[in-house]
């Protein structure tokens, strides 16, 4: 299992070592983590350098982020060229659609996008789009007419001719473990074939469901292949090894070696439903002593 988005440098994950062996120990082979900022992108590559093999960075520049500006996208292209032979994706990039930014798909917006797209598909990087709902189409048209080569949409939402034509495109679409608990996601599993299939946590935007309470973290992302299987009628293990076939293609890295899952230790109540393998959110909690 590779998680393809979490954003391990977030303020929350002020222990990531421990992240880490949550992940490992739930299967998790890898995780990308994407940039923000150009501060936030500075953090990533720190992490991927202490934590090399595992985490893999992506430099990015988030839409939705006001007080980002030209600059900060100056810096975020200069850090992506100093970098661009270590990093496996430029990202997170995108469109803005939520709050204040939301009526603003505005041409400063589209032209930041078409600059990070030329130079993704320059050094021949995939790209990590934040493109929701109705900025889906507009940054598809952005990233194609760049030659953008491997994009992921991630957390993806938008109307199905969107969702069609970034599958024409030959883009992967990723999704969250809404998947466990939300019908709009589990509709999506239906309709994207696994080849164009990617699995992340977007940690640490929390999520609901049986989820309410934790910190988002990758384990998670076992619970959505659950869910995938029951969905389409194949057995997790063979999602997982197809997705992590489908990360590698698009991104390019070699995965840590296969860890077998190991059960945590006695006493932890269960979590989320069906399988006790996990950590449980109030077992994180005890563990860190919070
Ligand atoms: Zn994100």
């Amino acid at each position: 299992m590779i998680d393809t988005h979490i954003h391990l440098d977030a303020r929350q994950y002020d222990a990531p070592g421990e992240v880490i062996a949550r992940a490992r120990a739930a299967g998790v082979r890898g995780i990308v983590v994407p940039g923000v900022s150009p501060e936030s992108n500075a953090r990533v590559l720190a992490l991927a350098a202490a934590y090399p093999g595992f985490v893999h960075s992506a430099l990015g520049f988030h839409p939705e982020s006001c007080d980002l500006n030209e600059s900060d996208l100056e810096l975020a292209l200069a850090q992506i060229h100093d970098n661009r032979l270590r990093i496996c994706a430029v990202g997170e990039v995108g469109l803005p659609w939520y709050g204040g930014r939301a009526a603003a798909a505005t041409p400063a917006a589209r032209d930041h996008l078409a600059a990070l797209a030329r130079a993704a598909a320059g050094y021949d990087l995939a790209m990590i789009l934040h493109a929701p709902h109705g900025a889906a189409g507009p940054a598809l048209e952005i990233v194609r007419s760049a030659g953008v080569r491997r994009a992921v949409f991630h957390w993806h939402k938008a109307e199905r001719r969107v969702t069609s034509a970034i599958l024409d495109a030959g883009y992967m679409i990723s999704l969250t473990p809404e998947t466990v608990y939300r019908d709009r996601d589990q509709d999506l599993v239906r309709f994207v074939p696994l080849s164009n299939l990617l699995v992340e946590s977007d940690g640490p935007a929390p999520h609901r469901g049986p989820f309410a309470g934790c910190v988002t973290e990758p384990w998670m992302i076992a619970r959505t292949f659950e869910a995938i299987a029951l969905i389409v009628g194949d057995t997790p293990a063979a999602l997982r090894a197809a997705t992590t076939a489908n990360a590698i293609a698009t991104f390019r890295f070699h995965p840590a070696p296969h860890r077998a899952i190991q059960p945590p230790a006695t006493g932890l109540p269960a979590i989320c439903g069906a399988l006790n393998l996990y950590p449980t959110p109030s077992a994180i909690e005890r563990r860190r002593g919070v």
